[in-house]
């Protein structure tokens, strides 16, 4: 199994640091964006065979994200929304994790995504992702400040 994983923009809300993972060996690929939770992927349906007999590409909406970082052990967990009532409840379950001190509220949050104004708001934690700082309506600004991490490689001059 060789597996590249990339950074991508996210079709739904433009976050640049979306996750792209690509299969090198199958060429199958998925994509997830840990802002607004929108995901995206492409798969062979193979028959019982085992020859491919076609590709399955699927979407789904994103109507929040979830990054989930214990205290102990420090390993994050993250997942994507399908309801505004997920949402809720994710919030719900969050500050009750943060308040008997589950998981660092400082990297750990929820997003929702608000499809009206097309952008994600965090609705428990802190935002620890990269490139994007929030506002003082507490939604993504995007591209602003000069927090996310030098991509690109120097000129070579
Ligand atoms: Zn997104």
């Amino acid at each position: 199994m060789s597996t590249v994983m990339t950074d991508a923009k996210c079709k739904q809300c433009g976050y640049r640091f979306g996750m792209s993972i690509f299969d090198c060996h199958t060429s199958e690929w998925e994509f997830y964006c840990t802002r607004c939770g929108y995901h995206e992927s492409q798969d062979w349906i193979t028959a019982l065979d085992g020859t491919r007999i076609g590709c399955k590409h699927e979407t789904l909406d994103g109507h929040g994200a979830v990054w989930a970082t214990p205290r102990e052990p420090a390993v994050s967990e993250s997942l994507g929304l399908r309801s505004a009532q997920d949402v809720e409840e994710a919030a719900q379950k969050m500050r009750a994790a943060i308040a008997k001190g589950e998981l660092d509220p400082r990297s750990s949050y929820v997003t929702r995504w608000n499809p009206e104004l097309k952008r994600a708001e965090l609705v428990a934690g802190t935002w620890c992702q990269d490139g994007e700082v929030f506002d003082h309506q507490q939604s993504f600004r995007p591209n602003a400040g000069q927090r996310g991490k030098q991509r690109k490689p120097r000129d070579r001059r």
